[in-house]
């Protein structure tokens, strides 16, 4: 799950990480307010959406008098965003943050991530942040530094240090770096964050360093016992089938190919799409209806699955280990005539009542293809949508 920055930013401050005084509004009325409140006399209007680069697209905009304020969320308040970040989704913007307009010197980018490959944390570093770090991690990679938190105990403040003076920091910036570190690192443990983002991190006309864009995503799968953070859900930023998933229980990824599946069991579905691939065709999405599969459940599935226009043929493989096949089967028909399916249908299952399942759907009447095994599936689902 994703966080707005105006939400990060307010986890960072509790941290005791430094960011610019900054107000969320919801109307320009609030803009406004906002900016007086803050003082000075120049400010920065940002689209709150779940995705960086907005600076590109026209969501973060340098204010210089409370006239532009105005101007800039009332153009901002309404629109959608869609940068490349995005995936081909164009995000409402809902609210702005007001932010009391910074000086900068230097643009740092910093960012905390589960480094799988190292089977640890780590931290991404780099002198030259700001919106172009992707050409700068193309075209001259030894730039970034990497921090690897080998240890249980967590960051040493020497790995900290060292960065520091890799980028030719000053002793005080590499003092108020390790700091911010340190609390990015008890930050993310804490939480069960998957992934923190501060691009750029500045050195400001003080020459101190103040993170200046945030953004946080957290593990799904630890939500549960982090309630504060789960509520600040925004559903208005998420794909509209991936959040009805998520409401029914269902793990549900939209692809870009044309063959839909419903599996249960994430290891299957990773198995079933490889082998639509292995065939040639390409999944449409990632669906696990997981393993206490209910006719109810399956029928939402089916109505999610058809949400998505690209779907031409749809592969159901289940096995029934914890659920019987029969009433997986009933399942499926059931859901079929609910929902009234056009696109071919091929089943496989496998599993306990394997043949009570089949005969129901042979009995059915309906248009499903029966596969003997995966590999026949596949080859069915494929062949469907030549
Ligand atoms: P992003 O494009 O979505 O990553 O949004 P950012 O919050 O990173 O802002 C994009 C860019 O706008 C930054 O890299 C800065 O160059 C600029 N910017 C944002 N806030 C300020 C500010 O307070 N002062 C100045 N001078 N520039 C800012
Ligand atoms: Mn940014």
């Amino acid at each position: 799950m994703n966080f707005h920055e105006y939400q990060a930013k307010e986890i960072f401050a509790s941290y005791g990480i430094p960011i610019p005084a900054g107000i969320v509004a919801r109307s320009v009325d609030e803009a406004v307010a906002a900016a007086e409140k803050l003082g000075g006399d120049a400010w920065v209007v940002k689209a709150q959406v779940h995705a960086g680069g907005r600076g590109k697209a026209g969501g973060v905009k340098f204010s210089t008098s409370l006239d532009a304020v105005k101007e800039n969320t009332k153009n901002m308040l309404g629109m959608t965003i869609e940068t490349y970040q995005t995936g081909g989704m164009a995000l409402p913007v809902n609210e702005v943050l007001i932010t009391a307009a910074a000086d900068i010197k230097q643009e740092i980018y910093l960012s905390v991530l589960v480094d799988r490959a190292n089977k640890c944390i780590s931290f991404v570093v780099c002198a030259e942040g700001g919106m172009d770090i992707e050409e700068v991690a193309k075209t001259t990679p030894e730039l970034i530094h990497t921090v690897i938190v080998e240890n249980n105990e967590g960051l040493y403040p020497y790995e900290c240090r060292k960065v520091g003076f890799q980028m030719g920091l000053t002793s005080k910036q590499t003092r108020q770096l390790t700091g911010i570190m340190l609390a990015l690192h008890k930050m993310f443990v804490e939480n069960d964050l998957a992934l923190v983002e501060v691009n750029p991190l500045i050195i400001d006309g003080n020459d101190d360093i103040v993170a200046l864009d945030a953004k946080i995503a957290i593990d799904d799968n630890a939500l549960f016992r982090h309630k504060n953070l789960a509520a600040l859900r925004d559903k208005t930023q998420e794909d509209p089938a991936e959040a009805e998933a998520h409401e029914h229980e269902l793990n549900y990824i939209k692809l870009d190919g044309n063959i839909a599946c419903m599996v249960n069991g994430a290891g299957l579905a990773m198995a079933t799409m490889d082998v639509i691939k292995l065939k040639g065709g390409d999944p449409a999405n990632f669906l696990d209806v997981g393993g206490g599969a209910t006719a109810a459940r399956v029928a939402t599935a089916f109505k999610i699955i058809l949400s998505d226009k690209n779907v031409k043929s749809i592969l159901v493989n289940i096995f029934g280990g914890i659920v019987r096949c029969d009433l997986i089967a009933q399942g499926i028909i059931d859901a079929i005539k609910e929902v009234g399916v056009e696109q071919p249908i091929i089943v496989r299952l496998e599993g306990t009542n394997v043949e009570k399942g089949k005969a129901l759907i042979e009995q059915s009447g309906l248009a499903v293809i029966a596969a003997d095994d995966l590999d026949d599936a596949a080859n069915k689902a494929v062949a469907a949508v030549a």
